[in-house]
């Protein structure tokens, strides 16, 4: 079976309005969801924890301290510990920076942290 998954050569080459192009589909968020070589199941479990207890931001940090990765790749995994969303259960996709559901699936702005994502390049805080 072909490998699926990132090493970190390839993850120093990725830019930063780029898109994994291999991992498992999300149907909510149109993102591939990366799969990282360098990250033992022991790290995956940590990280796991970490999410599942309300620290997404210190998961994401440690994933691409783990493995290379950029801030949007690390985002996409943090935001999909338990693999794709199901819209079944889920109507909107989380904030990728608070964790609080979008607006609609397609948002790219959250009305709970005010953070504006339309432009990965400048993501900021919309001021009130
Ligand atoms: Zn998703
Ligand atoms: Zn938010």
């Amino acid at each position: 079976m072909e490998d699926q998954s990132y090493s970190q050569e390839e993850l120093l080459r990725v830019r930063g309005n780029e898109f994994p192009g291999k991992g498992l589909l999300c149907p909510m968020c149109k993102v591939r969801i990366p799969a990282f070589r360098d990250l033992t199941p022991q790290d995956e479990t940590r990280l796991r924890t970490l999410i599942q207890h309300g620290r997404p931001t210190e998961a994401t940090k440690r994933l691409i301290d783990a493995t290379g990765c950029n801030l949007p790749w690390a985002n996409i995994w943090v935001l999909h510990p338990d693999g794709p969303h199901d819209p079944a259960t889920q109507p909107t996709a989380p904030c990728p920076y608070c964790g609080e559901a979008l607006r609609t699936p397609p948002a790219r702005q959250c009305r709970f942290c005010e953070m504006d994502w339309h432009d990965p390049e400048h993501v900021y805080r919309r001021e009130a």
